[in-house]
C-alpha cells in the first residue's frame, strides 16, 4: 500500500497538519473554531469548496454547541432549564446521553457546573474550596436530562458543557462531506480530533501521529490509516498550575468533582468511518471518558466493547495498543517509552 508522506500529528495547534505534499489539485485551509485551530486539507478536483463547505458546517454547528455564544443552543438550554433543539443539537444530546451510560458516568456533560467552577480552561482558574465541590456535585448525571416530545429540560443549578464531544460531531460532518464529495482524499484536523479520508479506489493511506504528552514537538507513533478517525485525549492539552506548583488538568473525574487523577498522560481512540454511526462523536467521547477511567478500566471497556482500537501512554513510561493496530502501527524512532500491545 502506498503512504502518503503527509505525516499528520494529532496536536491542538494550527502547526498539527504539518508537512502535506502539495499536489496540483490540492487545497488547505485553516480555521479557528470551537477553541481551537483546525486545519483542513483535500487532494482532487473542486478540493477548496469542499474545504469550505466542511468549515461553514463547522461553524454553524459552534453556533449551537458553544457555551459561549449566548444565542446557542446550549447557553439557551442552560440559562433556561429548557429549549426545542434543532436536530444536531437532539441527536448529539441523545448521544452524549447513551455515551455516559456506557462509560458508566466518566463522560458526562453534565459536568458544566464543576468545569465552571474550576475554570481550567478560563481566564481565571481556581482550585475551590471542597464544600464547594460538594454543592455542585449532585448536579451532575445524565438523570438530570429530561426529554418530553420536542421540548429538552434540565433540572434547576443543572448545565451541559458539549467541550468533550462537539469537534467529535463536527468531525463526523467532515467525514460525511468527505464521502459525498467524489475527492480523492483529504483530512480534517479539529484540534486533537482527526478524520483521514482516501477514497476506496485509491491505494493510499495517511500516517497520523500521536503526540507526546511530554514534548509537544515529537510523537509517540504513527498510525497509517485511511477513513479512520483519531481522537485523542490528555491533561497535558489543557492545565493550569497553582501556586503550590500542582498542575490542574481540565478532564474532570465526575465522580470527585476534581481534576482527573489519571495515571494515563493521553488517550487515542481510534475508529473506523462506518456511514452515519456517529463513529468520531463516539471517539471524541470515549477518549474523554478512558482518560478518567485510567488504564485497567479502559483495558476492560476495550474487551467489552471490542469495536475500536486505541493507544494509551502512561504516566510511568509505557505505550500501549490494541492488538488491531499492529499493521499499521510504527514506533518512534529513539524512543524512551516501553511499547506493548495489550492483551485481548
Ligand atoms: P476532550 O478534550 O475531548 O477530552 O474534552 C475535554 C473537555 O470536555 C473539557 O475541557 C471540558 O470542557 C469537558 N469535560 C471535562 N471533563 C469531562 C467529563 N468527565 N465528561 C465530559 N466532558 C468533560
Ligand atoms: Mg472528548
Amino acid at each position: 500500500m502506498k503512504r502518503l508522506t503527509a505525516l499528520l500529528l494529532a496536536l491542538l495547534t494550527a502547526a498539527s497538519l504539518t508537512g502535506c505534499e502539495k499536489e496540483p489539485e490540492s487545497a488547505e485551509l485553516s480555521l479557528f473554531a470551537m477553541d481551537t485551530y483546525m486545519t483542513l486539507s483535500a487532494v482532487g478536483e473542486g478540493g477548496g469548496e469542499v474545504l469550505a463547505e466542511i468549515s461553514r458546517s463547522i461553524n454553524v454547528l459552534e453556533q449551537q454547541f458553544s457555551r459561549t455564544i449566548e444565542s446557542s443552543d446550549v447557553s439557551v438550554l442552560n440559562r433556561e432549564g429548557r429549549i426545542s433543539p434543532d436536530t444536531d443539537m437532539d441527536t448529539l444530546l441523545r448521544l452524549a446521553v447513551q455515551y455516559s451510560e456506557e462509560t458508566a458516568g466518566a463522560f458526562d456533560v453534565t459536568i458544566a457546573p464543576l468545569v465552571a467552577l474550576w475554570g481550567i480552561t478560563s481566564d481565571s482558574p481556581r482550585v475551590p474550596e471542597q464544600g464547594e465541590i460538594d454543592a455542585l456535585l449532585p448536579l451532575v448525571g445524565s438523570q438530570h436530562i429530561h426529554r418530553d416530545a420536542d421540548v429538552i429540560t434540565l433540572d434547576e443549578g443543572c448545565a451541559i458543557d458539549l467541550g468533550g464531544i462537539a469537534k467529535g460531531y463536527a468531525s463526523d460532518a467532515a467525514a460525511a462531506i468527505f464521502h459525498q464529495s467524489g475527492l480523492t482524499r483529504g483530512c480534517a484536523n479539529l484540534g486533537g480530533n482527526v478524520y483521514v479520508f482516501s477514497d476506496d479506489a485509491v491505494d493510499t493511506c495517511w500516517n497520523v501521529g500521536i503526540q507526546d504528552p511530554q514534548d509537544p514537538s515529537g510523537w509517540v507513533c504513527t498510525l497509517a490509516l485511511d477513513d479512520h478517525f483519531v481522537v485523542t485525549s490528555g491533561g497535558y492539552q489543557r492545565n493550569f498550575t497553582a501556586e503550590d506548583g500542582t498542575v490542574y488538568q481540565h478532564i474532570i473525574d465526575p465522580a470527585t468533582g476534581a481534576p482527573a487523577e489519571s495515571d494515563l498522560l493521553s488517550v487515542s481512540v481510534i475508529a473506523a468511518y462506518s456511514g452515519d454511526a456517529y463513529a468520531g462523536t463516539r471517539a471524541d467521547a470515549y477518549s474523554t471518558a478512558l482518560y478518567v477511567m485510567g488504564e485497567r478500566a479502559a483495558a476492560d471497556l476495550w474487551r467489552e466493547k471490542n469495536d475500536f482500537d486505541m493507544v494509551l501512554v502512561t504516566t510511568d513510561g509505557r505505550v500501549l495498543y490494541t492488538p488491531g493496530l499492529a499493521d499499521c502501527f510504527t514506533e518512534a524512532e529513539d524512543s524512551c517509552y516501553v511499547y506493548q500491545q495489550i492483551a485481548a
